[in-house]
Order: structure tokens, then sequence, then C-alpha cells
């Protein structure tokens, strides 16, 4: 990867704790700010074997747009570094041991452009790192999609999957006791990502209450009970559909001939599945942690939904065969769609994947290694940065409903969510064909830096305070 030519000005960034301690902040590309608290699982975190970090990523993909555009190196500063960065002590009584102090952080990267806005993770894998990646990316989207916000991210390094709906409960209260001060309406806006979801949405609107009075803007992705919008669940598996849709016009691809893999079947994945399938397209392959399953015939994803919610394992469905989890990304298939966590395509599987196109439902989910693999062989990606971005613009649906406590119709939201994705998708396809036919990403990058810079100048460089 290039140096930055920013990098030195990165330097004098600093960590700010919630004890108001300042720590500094290491070079690029190095994991910083290395977390040493107790972890509840002994379980090491899982960076997958992707060969860069999620910020390396992130600041490569940015760098290639930037130089580009000759951005010079002070204002890439001032929308490359983040505004504030957090990270809190959670201290939990677990169900069948003694008290675990969990880390739990948030980065807001940049606000030029109105609230921060980004989800909470819980993973045993989150780390500073990570987070400030997932926030950067959280400035591009929201720019790209052109909502009124800026971008940050939340995460706690908490084995989700294996708590109890009591100790979800504690660390969420804990986490926005916490963070109660930066928190807010029109200040930051937290949403669901890997690991959350609407009940855990609904413990931070209830805790945030307490502290500052009702305020269901406060968070989205509530439950439809305590103000969330209609259609907002499905919204981001939703979105990469809306993707999928232009990317097959401009490659020519029609649904009853499309094989469909999804790696990853949470949130995301599983309505991608549900969605796709309605037009018509067949789904081939499908993983989760548990494993992969192949079926040329075709997945009947209702029936996997079911499947699980019954408490089966993805690997028993009946309907399929399983295959090594490794397997699958190589998969033949017209349309791949990596739906789990970051770093999953890179150097060395890039090269066997035989799909048509990529739609990053996932954020993150390839390194620029792996992206460089994919454009050299002709797969078209649409990047996370446009395909993903569903979930933010039905976030902000819910906001706007809940600031004028008004209520809209689902079909008035997915048509909504239609135009912003169709508008966004096609404004990006003009430009990478406009700059002589350079990736998606690229175009979106240049995109979303434009704007942030924009915003920026006009503001007069201070950010939102
Ligand atoms: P989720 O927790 O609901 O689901 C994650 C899924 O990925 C689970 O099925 C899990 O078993 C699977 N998984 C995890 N590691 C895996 C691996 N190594 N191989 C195969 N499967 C694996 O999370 P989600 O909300 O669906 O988010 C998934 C991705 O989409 C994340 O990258 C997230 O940042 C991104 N995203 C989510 C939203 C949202 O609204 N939820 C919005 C934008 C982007």
């Amino acid at each position: 990867m290039r140096g930055r030519p920013g990098a030195a000005n990165l330097m004098g960034m600093t960590t700010v704790t919630a004890t108001g301690g300042q720590e500094p902040h290491t070079a690029v590309g190095r994991r910083a700010h290395p977390d040493k608290s107790p972890r509840v699982a002994n379980r090491a975190p899982h960076p997958g074997p992707a060969e860069v970090s999620s910020f390396d990523t992130v600041s490569h993909y940015f760098d290639v747009a930037a130089d580009r555009l000759g951005v010079p190196d002070d204002l890439r500063s001032v929308i490359w570094t983040a505004y504030r960065e957090v990270q809190v002590q959670i201290p939990v009584r677990m169900r069948d041991s003694g008290i675990h102090v969990f880390s739990g952080y948030r980065v807001q990267h940049n606000g030029a452009r109105g609230p921060f806005k980004g989800g909470i993770r819980y993973h045993e894998g989150v780390n500073l790192d990570e987070v400030r990646a997932l926030a950067a990316l959280m400035t591009w989207k929201t720019a790209i999609l052109d909502v009124p916000f800026g971008g940050a991210k939340g995460g706690v390094n908490c084995p989700a999957r294996d708590l109890g709906q009591d100790e979800l409960q504690m660390i969420t209260r804990s986490f926005v006791d916490r963070l109660a001060g930066i928190l807010g309406p029109t200040r930051d806006i937290p949403a669901p990502d890997a690991g959350t979801n609407a009940q855990v949405m609904a413990w931070i609107m209830d805790e945030y209450a307490k502290l500052h009075g009702d305020a269901p803007a406060v968070v989205t992705g509530k439950p439809i009970s305590l103000g969330g919008s209609p259609g907002r669940e499905a919204a981001t598996g939703r979105g990469v559909v809306y993707a999928y849709r232009e990317a097959a016009r401009s490659l020519g691809l029609h649904p009853d001939s499309t094989r469909v893999v999804i790696q990853g079947f949470g949130n995301v994945g599983s309505w991608v599945a549900r969605i796709v399938a309605q037009l018509g397209c067949k789904l081939t392959g499908v993983s989760n942690t548990s494993g992969a399953i192949h079926a040329p015939a075709g997945i009947d994803p209702e029936a996997l939904v079911r499947h699980l919610a019954d408490g089966g394992k993805l690997v028993e469905y009946p309907d399929a065969e399983p295959i090594p989890a490794a397997e699958l990304l190589a998969l033949e298939c017209e349309v791949l769609i990596p739906a789990a966590l970051g770093g999953t395509i890179h150097s060395g599987n890039a090269d066997s994947i035989r799909a048509r196109l990529v739609i990053e439902g996932a954020n993150n989910p390839t390194t620029p290694t792996g992206d460089a693999i994919l454009n050299d062989n002709g797969i078209l990606v649409v990047p996370d940065v446009v395909a993903n971005a569903g979930g933010v613009v039905v976030s902000y649906f819910e906001w706007v409903q809940n600031l004028q406590h008004l209520r809209w119709e689902e079909h008035e939201v997915n048509n909504k969510l239609g135009a912003s994705m169709r508008g966004a998708y096609r404004e990006v396809e003009q430009r990478a064909s406009r700059d002589s036919g350079v990736p998606l990403r690229v175009a979106a990058y240049e995109l979303a830096i434009e704007r942030v810079l924009e915003a920026t100048r006009v503001r007069g460089f201070g950010g939102y305070a």
C-alpha cells in the first residue's frame, strides 16, 4: 500500500478516554491503542485472515480518491481524522461467573454535514481500529446518499451470541450511561449493527430518557412500538437488492437466471435472501458462523429463516448440502454478497471468486488487494458505502418521523428508499464512467470527499461541536 501524504498530521491525533485522560494516537497502519481490558471469553479477537486491518483498508480507499482529487494534505487531515474517540469501561456481573470488564468505544468521525450517525456493534472482536474504520465509512456513506448526517460508529467487545438478555441489557445501559453526554437527537444517533437489534436500541432509548427525558430520535432501528419506522429492520437488505437491480441492469443480468450466494445470514443477509428471492433470483449458497450450505436447485430463504428461528443450525438445514465454509466464496454464481464481518475477501481468496457481481452488504468486507484482484478479474464490485446504505437511509426516515411525531406507511418508506438508492447508484455509476471507467468504489469515495469538503469549507473548519 502506498504511503499517506497526510499521515504526518495524523500522528498528533489523540484518543480521549471517558475519564478524561489522553493517550497518543499511534501511527496509521499499526494497531493503535491496544485494548488491555479483560475479556469475557478466552477466544481471541477475530481479525480474520485479511492481510491488513480495517482502518488500513478504509485509509487506502480514502487515499486513492483524495489523491485523484488532489486534496491538499492539510484539508485531508481535517476530514480524515476523527472528531472524537471515546473508550469506556463496562463492568458487568455475569450469570455464571464474576464481574467482567468489557471495553466500549464510540468514534465520532466527521460531523460537517450533520449530527453523527452510526451503528453499535457487539462482538468479541470489536476494537478501536475497527470502530474507527467503520466510523469513517459512515461519513462517506451518509455523504454519498446525501442524508444530513455525519459519521460515527460504536461497539462493545462482548460475545453477544453467548450472552443472556439480562447481560446484554446491563451492558447496553452501562454503555449509554458513559456516553450520555455525547449522544442526543442533534448530536449523535446510534443504530443497530452486527450483534445488536431493535431490543438493544429500545434499551438505549430508555436509558437515555432516564437521563435527559424522552427523546425517541436519539436512536434509530427501534421497535415499531417505541417509534421505530416501518421498513427499518429490512432496510439494509432491501437497499442491497436495489443495488443489485441497478448493477444487474448494467451487466444485463436477469433475476430468473441469477444465482445468489450470501455469506452471513443475520439481519442483512437474511433480508437480502428473502427480497432477492421475491424478484426471482435463486439462493444457492449461504453461510453463518456455524458453517456453510449449498443447493444448486435453490434454498428457500423463508424456510431457512424458520429453521433458524426454531433453533436449528444452518448446517442442519435439510434441503441443502453442508460444505466447508471456505468454499462458499468460490461457488459458481452470478452474485456474491458478503453480509458478515470485515476482511473476508482478501489476497488469499479473491482469485477464487467466480461471481460476475460482488455486492458488499457487510462493511469493509474486501481488502485493497482483494479489491484489486476482483477488478483485474472483471468482477463488478458495488462498494459497501453504496450497497449497504439502505439502513442509514431508513434510519434518517425514522429520525425525521420521530422529530415530526408522525408515522409513515411501510410502502412509503420502501419507495423513498428505492428512490434514494437508485439516485445514489446512478450518480456514482455516471461519475465512474465519466472518469474513464474507474471502479465504483473510487467514484463513490470521490463524491463523498467532495461533499464533506464542501460542508467543512462553508462551515469554517470547526466541524460539529
Ligand atoms: P448480524 O449480527 O445480524 O448477522 C451477522 C451474520 O454474519 C450472522 O449470521 C453470523 O453468523 C454471520 N457471520 C459472522 N462471522 C461470519 C463468518 N466468518 N462467516 C460467515 N458468516 C459469519 O449482523 P448484521 O446487522 O446483519 O450485519 C452484517 C454486516 O452488515 C456487518 O458488516 C454490518 O456492519 C453490516 N451492516 C449492517 C447494517 C444493519 O442495518 N444491520 C447496516 C449496514 C451495514
